[in-house]
């Protein structure tokens, strides 16, 4: 009953991780707070932001993780990898260069994380079509081969930033339920 289900809750910790400058920030402050920053600054004093979700009626709390910009340094902590049961892992689809970077950070997280997490390949930028370097496909393919979700987004635009993280909150969700 009703009071059952008061009880219930759910908390997901969702890592970002890709490139410098890919748009993570971005997507993280499109989907929690529907925001764009053209300034790319570092971020400050956030660790992550708690997003809820409701699925099938229970409320799911999305505590997604986003870096101080260690990435630069290749020096992502295992503390920010430690309880996460899904990722996205983020490239531009402007620069190849992020997108030959995917392996190595699925590399990474296969070392800190289960593979039955929740994980998701972002193209970040799709707005970018003029330069784009990196084609739908071989995102596509990188993801099927590596057993990952896959959709291009644009934090900009506001286009699939919502259902990337709401694809991989759910199947985290059908993991454990
Ligand atoms: P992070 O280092 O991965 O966190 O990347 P940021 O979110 O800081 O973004 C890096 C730069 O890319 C910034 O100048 C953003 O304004 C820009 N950016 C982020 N997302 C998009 C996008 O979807 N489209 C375009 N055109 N630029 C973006
Ligand atoms: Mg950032």
């Amino acid at each position: 009953g009703h009071e059952e289900e008061v009880g219930e809750e759910y908390l997901f910790k969702i890592v970002l991780i890709g490139d410098s400058a890919v748009g993570k920030s971005n997507l993280l402050s499109r989907f929690a707070r529907n925001e764009f920053d053209t300034n790319s600054k570092a971020t400050i004093g956030v660790e992550f932001q708690t997003q809820v979700v409701e699925i099938d009626g229970k409320e799911v709390k999305a505590q997604i993780w986003d870096t101080a910009g260690q990435e630069r340094f290749r020096a992502v902590t295992s503390a920010y990898y430690r309880g996460a049961v899904g990722a996205l892992i983020v490239y531009d689809i402007s620069r190849r260069t992020t997108f030959d970077s995917v392996k190595r950070w699925l590399d990474e997280l296969s070392i800190h994380c289960d593979t039955t997490m929740g994980r998701m390949l972002v193209g970040n930028k799709c707005d970018l079509e003029n330069i784009r370097e990196v084609s739908v496909e071989e995102g596509k393919s990188l993801a099927e081969a590596e057993g990952l979700f896959f959709m291009e987004t644009s934090a900009l635009d506001a286009i699939n930033v919502q259902t990337a993280f709401e694809i991989v909150i759910r199947e985290i969700y059908n993991n454990i339920s």
